[in-house]
Parts: structure tokens; C-alpha cells; sequence
């Protein structure tokens, strides 16, 4: 009987679950989807059988019968020796993953206020864990934690101080335990310590931000106060002139349209006007469909100021790393990006960059290239268990 590691990502209708030995190897993973809704469902990858969830299941319903199909899979015969949750918000109060207690659990409550799509539902996914594993002990990781090492004049919006000071108005930055991942791999890869090894970071998935990391602390990132600033995503805005508030208000468009619109309707999908799938988008691109290859060019060239932007931050670069599912495969968004950015030195070897630097400990950059150029598969799941694993003191107590 082996010893497991539960990983739980709760989001407001979804449910992930991923469960590693204690060696960090992921053994499964289930996903419920449409939670609280009449077609609530859940699935495991390679388990023929559907999970039965009820009409309207809750999170707690979900990962119980999540947890059952384990059992039955014989992959969870007793309870895990830790649990981990992604929290997306810890404000300026985590610096770090922490073992969850009362206390922690009002202090995610109380950074509600800067994430309440969030917080809020991470919570129902601890109280759900404790319903059922209430003898473990579970871990908060967060996504801003990461962050917390921007200096002042990185984290600070020029708006009126008391922002800051009374609201806590300032950039935070999320995807941290990705960007901290993309570190401690380039790292490895390249034969240098953790805190030795500076990159720039491009986390490109769904959501989409980068983070230049001086000697392993991040130093400046693009997203902000909330997910929504930075670069192009498939269905959010990225950074846009505050001046068009004004602007729509002539428009009759009200904030809730607004906020939806930035967040769902934005980004590839806005300007494409076809889909947010960065693969579909380039094969759209190829037949010839203007549209999306315009969406395409705008998210490669903002991603290319951004690079430079992150320059600013460092002294030295070891790597610029790519990940996510677009930084991982696609060929057409780091040959566009990196277009931009000669004058820069950066150079890709198309073949290398054909390959995803498979063969070649990720590395895609021609000889003559001033930096390395890297493309780094990112495991958050698998920092989550690290992280719990850690801070529960699990190793310790064994
Ligand atoms: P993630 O949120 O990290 O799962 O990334 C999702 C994004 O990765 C979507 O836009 C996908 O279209 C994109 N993606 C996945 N595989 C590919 C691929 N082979 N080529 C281009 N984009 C891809």
C-alpha cells in the first residue's frame, strides 16, 4: 500500500484532483466538471467507467466519489499524509505555502476581497477535503506567493498612494508556482542552483503571464492586481488604456458587460472572432483566415515587448524559458515572438524549435543567439505536492 499526496484545484464549477506518490510521481488524475449543475460530471483519464455524480452534485460530492473511483482503482487505500490546495490569492499575507489551520483560513477569507471569483470556491475545496480526510494535514499553496519578492517600485501602480495603503491596490502576480517550477527546472537543466539562475519566464496557457526571476526571486511580472493585466490570453484583454471606461460609458456599456467582456471575450477569441484555442487559431491562421492570424501577430508582439520590458529587472539572463500549452508546442508563437526581438539578440534554431528542444535539455536557440532560449513542460500539480509535502511536515514526522 503506498503512501499518496492528494493535490486539489477547486474552481467555481470544476474540480481537479491529482494524486502522486511520495516520490512525486503523478499516479492519476479526475476531473469534475459543471459542478452544482443538472449535468454535473467526472472523469478519469484512461478509467473507462463515467463517475456518477448526482443531479446539481456540490465540490463535496464530487470529490467524494472522486476519491471513491481511487479506492476502486486501488490507488488510494487509505487516507493521503497530505493534502495540497492551489489558493489563488494570499495578498501580502503568505510569502510562502501554509499548513491550514483557523487562522489561515481566515486569512484566505479576508484576501477574498482581491480574488472573490476565487478565494471564496478554494475554500469550499479545503472544506470539502476536511470533510473527508479531517486527520490529514492539508497545505495552502498560492499562486501570488511567489511574487511576494517584487521590489516597490515593481508592485506599485502610480495611482493615489492610499490605494495601496488603505485597499491594498497593487500588482501582486499569480501563476507563481509555475514561474518557480520554470526556475528550479531551468536550474537543473542548466547545471546551475535555483538561487543562482536568473530567466524570464513565459507561462503561456489559457491564462498567459511572465516573470523575469533574479537569482531565483521573482523580480517583476506582468499580470497585476488581478489575473487580467499583462499580456494577450485566449479570452482576456491583457493591459488596455484605462481611457476606454470613459469611452463605453458613451456606449451604454455597463461595468458587469465590461468585466465580462474582458475576462470572457477578449484576448484571441475577441480578435479572432472564432476561438481562444491557440492550436484551432493557427490552423485557421494557415488556410487563410485573416482574422485569426491577426490575433496571432498581437499576442506574439505584446509577449515580445514584454520580454524586452523584463530585461529592465535583470543584470544577467541565463535562459528565456517557454511553457504552458502554448509555450510548450507551439513552433509558430515562439519563431513569431522571437522575430521581434533581434535587436535584442535572441535567435531559434528552426529545427530545435521544431522539436520543442526535446532532444536537446530544452534548448532552441541557434550558436549565435546571445541567450538561451528554452521551452520547459511546467507541473504545477507537482510543485502543489511539493509544497505540501513540505510544509506539512510530513518528511519530518516520518
Ligand atoms: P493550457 O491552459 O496550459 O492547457 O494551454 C491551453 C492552450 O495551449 C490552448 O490555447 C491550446 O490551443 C494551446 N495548445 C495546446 N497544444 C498546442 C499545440 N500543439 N499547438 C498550439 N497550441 C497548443
Amino acid at each position: 500500500m503506498e503512501d499518496t499526496i492528494l493535490v486539489i484545484n477547486c474552481g467555481s464549477s470544476s474540480l481537479k484532483v491529482a494524486l502522486f506518490d511520495l516520490n512525486l510521481n503523478q499516479l492519476t488524475s479526475a476531473l469534475a466538471e459543471r459542478i452544482g449543475k443538472e449535468d454535473a460530471f467526472a472523469s478519469i483519464p484512461g478509467y473507462s467507467r463515467d463517475i456518477p455524480l448526482q443531479h446539481g452534485a456540490g465540490h463535496r460530492d464530487a470529490l467524494q466519489a472522486i476519491v471513491s473511483a481511487f479506492k476502486e482503482l486501488n490507488l488510494l487505500s487509505s487516507p493521503p499524509v497530505a493534502i495540497g490546495h492551489r489558493v489563488v490569492h494570499g495578498g501580502e499575507t503568505f510569502r510562502e505555502a501554509a499548513l491550514i489551520n483557523d487562522s489561515v483560513r481566515r486569512a484566505i477569507e479576508d484576501c477574498a476581497g482581491l480574488a472573490p471569483l476565487h478565494n471564496p470556491v478554494n475554500l469550499m475545496g479545503i472544506e470539502a477535503t476536511t470533510a473527508l480526510f479531517p486527520e490529514v494535514p492539508q497545505v495552502a499553496v498560492f499562486d501570488t506567493a511567489f511574487h511576494q519578492t517584487l521590489p516597490r517600485h515593481a508592485y506599485l501602480y502610480a495611482l493615489p498612494y492610499r490605494f495601496y495603503r488603505d485597499w491594498g491596490v497593487r500588482r501582486y502576480g499569480f501563476h507563481g508556482t509555475s514561474h518557480n517550477f520554470m526556475v528550479t527546472e531551468a536550474a537543473r537543466l542548466l547545471g546551475k542552483q535555483p538561487n543562482e539562475t536568473s530567466i524570464i519566464s513565459a507561462h503561456l496557457g489559457n491564462g498567459c503571464s511572465i516573470t523575469a526571476i533574479r537569482d531565483g526571486i521573482s523580480v517583476d511580472t506582468s499580470m497585476g492586481l488581478t489575473p487580467l493585466e499583462g499580456l494577450v490570453m485566449g479570452t482576456r484583454s491583457g493591459d488596455i488604456d484605462p481611457g476606454l471606461f470613459d469611452f463605453l460609458k458613451t456606449k451604454e456599456i455597463s461595468a458587469e458587460d465590461l468585466h465580462r467582456i474582458l475576462n470572457n471575450e477578449s484576448g484571441l477569441l475577441g480578435l479572432s472572432e472564432k476561438t481562444n484555442d491557440m492550436r484551432a487559431l493557427s490552423e485557421l491562421a494557415d488556410q487563410g483566415h485573416e482574422p485569426s492570424l491577426v490575433a496571432i501577430e498581437v499576442f506574439c508582439f505584446r509577449l515580445a515587448r514584454y520580454i524586452s520590458a523584463m530585461m529592465a529587472s535583470l543584470s544577467e539572463l541565463d535562459a528565456l524559458v517557454f511553457t504552458g500549452g502554448i509555450g510548450e508546442n507551439s513552433t509558430l508563437v515562439r519563431a513569431k515572438t522571437l522575430s521581434h526581438l533581434n535587436l535584442a539578440g535572441f535567435a531559434i534554431e528552426t529545427s530545435l524549435n521544431h522539436q520543442h528542444g526535446k532532444n536537446t535539455n530544452g534548448r532552441i536557440e541557434r550558436e549565435d543567439s546571445r541567450f538561451k532560449v528554452m521551452v520547459i513542460p511546467t507541473n504545477e500539480e507537482r510543485v502543489i505536492a511539493t509544497e505540501a509535502l513540505e510544509a506539512s511536515g510530513t518528511i519530518r514526522q516520518r
